[in-house]
């Protein structure tokens, strides 16, 4: 316990993907990581992460009754999906393959920056309660691109001129993969929600 406030319980959801570095990344915050495969393991959870992999693989790999638990968590907890997280938790181009929870108010093109061949790094533009000193590198792997945004989502980061961050209510959503570069800023932010969650309810 700090200041009053109690380790923030934080699940990653591994069905697939890149979740052991989310874990990492929460851990050195000296938060508490459950990795999530089963409705069971989000019980006690106060916020969830929904890393990056592929859509296609999670949609297939996941039970209708994790879909549903998923569901109902998402919508009364703060989650961060990045990259293909990001795209089970927005509005995507019909895919039989693809079945996202359409939680967000965000309609992304899955693949609209390229291929694995064309994955870059870029300095991005953030809005300031997330400058620091340097701008934050984002690192775009097979990123989806944001074709369209509800009136109720705010941009936190922009690439060029386009949006790679955003939120919506309390659903945190980046195109890149903030776990892969050693700045750790989207994660204090989202632990921060998590904390200022907890205050509310203390
Ligand atoms: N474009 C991929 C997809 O459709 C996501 C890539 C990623 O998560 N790095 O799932």
């Amino acid at each position: 316990m700090v200041n009053g406030l109690v380790m923030a319980r934080i699940g990653v959801l591994a069905l697939q993907g890149d979740f052991p570095m989310h874990e990492q990344r929460l851990l050195a915050l000296g938060c508490q990581v459950t990795q999530v495969r089963t409705p069971q393991d989000l019980t006690g959870l106060e916020g969830l992460i929904w890393p990056g992999g592929e859509s296609t693989t999670m949609t297939r790999v996941m039970t209708d009754e994790l879909r549903g638990a998923l569901r109902e968590f998402c919508s009364t907890h703060p989650v961060w999906g990045t990259c293909a997280g990001m795209i089970m938790l927005s509005h995507t181009d019909p895919d039989p393959r693809v079945r996202t929870l359409e939680l967000a108010d965000v309609h992304v093109n899955r693949n609209g920056w390229g291929r694995q061949v064309h994955s870059f790094e870029a300095d991005l533009r953030v809005v300031p309660e997330l400058a620091e000193l340097r701008a934050p590198v984002g690192m775009f792997i097979r990123a989806p691109r944001i074709t369209r945004l509800g009136p109720a989502v705010r941009v936190l980061a922009w690439y060029r001129d386009e949006p790679v961050a955003v939120e919506h209510g309390r659903i945190l959503l980046t195109t890149f993969h903030p776990e892969l570069t050693g700045d750790d800023r989207f994660h204090r932010l989202f632990l921060s929600w998590i904390l200022s969650h907890q205050r509310v309810a203390s």
